[in-house]
């Protein structure tokens, strides 16, 4: 007999691999309003509290899962990703790029591809070898940071970490879902933006479970 936990995520790992082309359309399309009109939702009862909780961010470090969904590997599920894309508007803050904090780790096509530009003598200068990363780290506040133009000097071939920022790894919790880093203020007003579209995600779980309990078997079929 399977836990209600284990039910819960088996679920939400379904509606990732089913729903996934329908959830991203319907957010598009900001289906949730009319969700929304039909019933109540935490999304709006507990907004200013759930708005608190994502400002938080300012100070304390974490991440928030996003109701989009986050990249698997399949081909043509990054669609969450691209959406997510296509929405955010950094605001040039330059907090990312100019906080001191422990380095940027540069991968190792980082690492050769910023050298070949700006030489490696110098780059060795702006970063210190971590034996135990066995990788060169960025010194921080971020060297390449020009506070006059408010941007980066390298943004053509900034870091990987750099281009996917604000963008995390999904959180253990929910592994299914895009995390943002709560810590930039534009991930923290997209949540805020998309913290409706959870009811979205949540119809689409009550859907599948209930046809997964009313079959008591076969996982059900994709949608469309
Ligand atoms: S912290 Fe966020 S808003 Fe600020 S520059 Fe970085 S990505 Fe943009
Ligand atoms: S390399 Fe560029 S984008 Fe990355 S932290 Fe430094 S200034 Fe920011």
């Amino acid at each position: 007999m399977k836990k209600p936990s284990d039910r819960i995520d088996q679920v939400r790992r379904l509606c990732h691999q089913l729903c996934r082309s329908s959830c991203i359309e319907d957010k598009r399309q900001e289906r949730h309003k009319e969700l929304l009109r039909n019933r109540a939702h935490w999304s709006v009862l507990k907004k200013a509290e759930q708005f608190r909780q994502i400002d938080r961010g300012e100070k304390v470090p974490f991440d928030i899962s996003l109701p989009l969904p986050a990249r698997d590997g399949e081909e043509g599920s990054n669609q969450g990703v691209e959406l997510f894309w296509e929405r955010f508007r950094c605001q040039q803050c330059g907090l990312c790029c100019f906080t001191p904090g422990a380095g940027l780790l540069l991968e190792k096509e980082d690492f050769d591809r910023i050298a070949a530009k700006i030489g490696k003598r110098k780059l060795e200068r702006l970063s210190r070898f971590d034996r135990a990363l066995d990788g060169w780290i960025l010194k921080q506040p971020c060297p390449f940071y020009d506070h006059a133009k408010r941007g980066c000097k390298i943004y053509e071939i900034r870091p990987l970490t750099c281009r996917k920022y604000p963008l995390h790894p999904p959180l253990a919790q929910l592994p299914y879902n895009l995390a943002v880093d709560a810590f930039c203020p534009a991930a923290r007003l997209f949540a805020k933006e998309t913290l409706e579209w959870w009811i979205i995600c949540e119809n689409n779980w009550a859907r599948l479970l209930a046809r997964m309990e009313e079959s008591g078997k076969a996982p059900p079929k994709k949608d469309g």
